[in-house]
């Protein structure tokens, strides 16, 4: 259990808002910790930030050993699950993957979130340059795609000044730091405020048709309306088809995403792909997609409706894409998220 602190019930109150807007977390992204007596509680993998204040979703890890094992380059912090207390972690519960990344910032609290505004500046090749106007004045870092984890981690560290407290992560999202919860909020807010885009307006979806063409396909029309404007707008829709822009929507989505062609009957669509885009009709989800997928076809409809035609994207490889498929430590995670649904 979560010291019951003033600044633990903070956190906890923090991460159930952060974790209820679409436009900041999707599914179990994200993560939140704070460090307290000598321990950096964290979410755990897999967990929504979003159930923060129905489910007991963070776990001690103890700081100490996980920063010397960061130091020495110790591939058990890869998982960080070494470092919990097993006397404190009755469900046996991993920590976040990203636990590493808290616990080399210096500040008690720390917040990670995939915002949609950040992330569409986070794929712009001058992303660096760009954003250098944009955040004047903050103390903060840009750091380039490296995968989620200790390889992540690495690259924080070379690039970490003492007083550091907010990282913009390349193809990725944002990070704010602050020794209160309070601070760590005002400075999301700063920075969501600096960053804000805004989403172009879109087509509706041919609701009608796509319902029709979906009878008995296995598919269903995405039930949140904003998911469809990736298949409705044709700018989104162009974005959405290059390469994949974030791992998250490698993780929970696959690679890039699956466009049906005009002339293509459904019926021959590849099968139970999780998300299925129908230009100028709308979008279908397998109905094996899992909550998590919806979320994150939610999070690609709001990325691609704030990025212009015209810039020039920076996508993941495909070694990227591999990398985070092979990866066990996010296999665990969706494995988690899956069951989380059940
Ligand atoms: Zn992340």
């Amino acid at each position: 259990m979560l010291h019951e602190s003033a600044e633990a019930r903070a956190l906890v109150a923090y991460s159930a808002v952060i974790g209820g807007d679409p436009l900041v977390i999707q599914g179990p992204g994200g993560n939140t910790s704070l460090k307290q007596d000598g321990v950096i509680w964290i979410k755990a993998s897999g967990t929504r930030l979003a159930d923060a204040d129905k489910h007991d979703i963070f776990l001690p890890v103890t700081l100490a050993p996980l920063r010397a094992a960061i130091a020495a380059d110790d591939p058990a912090c890869e998982t960080s699950a070494g470092f919990v207390p097993q006397d404190l972690n009755p469900l046996g519960l991993r920590p976040s993957i990203e636990t590493t990344m808290h616990a080399v910032m210096p500040q008690k609290v720390v917040v990670h979130v995939h915002c949609v505004d950040t992330i569409a500046w986070a794929v712009q090749r001058d992303a660096e340059v760009r954003l250098a106007t944009l955040l004047a004045g903050l103390d903060w870092v840009f750091v380039p795609y490296a995968r989620p984890g200790l390889s992540l981690t690495r690259d924080i560290l070379a690039r970490l000044q003492p007083s550091t407290s907010v990282l913009v992560l390349g193809n990725h999202g944002l990070v704010v730091a602050a020794d209160t919860v309070a601070a760590a909020e005002a400075l999301l807010n700063e920075v969501r405020r600096r960053l804000r885009r805004p989403a172009r307006s879109v087509p509706e979806a041919d609701t009608e048709r796509l319902s029709q063409l979906a009878r008995a396909s296995g598919y269903r029309p995405a039930a949140d309306p904003a998911v469809h404007s990736l298949a409705t707008d044709p700018v989104s829709l162009a974005i959405a088809q290059g390469r994949s822009l974030y791992p998250d929507h490698v993780i929970f989505l696959g690679p890039g995403v699956v466009v049906l062609g005009r002339d293509t009957a459904l019926a021959n669509a590849p099968p139970a792909v999780p998300l299925l885009l129908l230009p100028a009709i709308g979008a279908l989800l397998h109905h094996t997609a899992s909550a998590s997928a919806a979320a994150l076809a939610r999070c690609l409809a709001d990325v691609t409706a704030r990025l212009e035609a015209d810039e020039v994207l920076h996508r993941l490889g495909e070694a990227d894409e591999r990398a985070l498929l092979d990866w066990d430590a996010e296999k665990y995670r969706q494995a988690l998220a899956l069951r989380g649904q059940s």
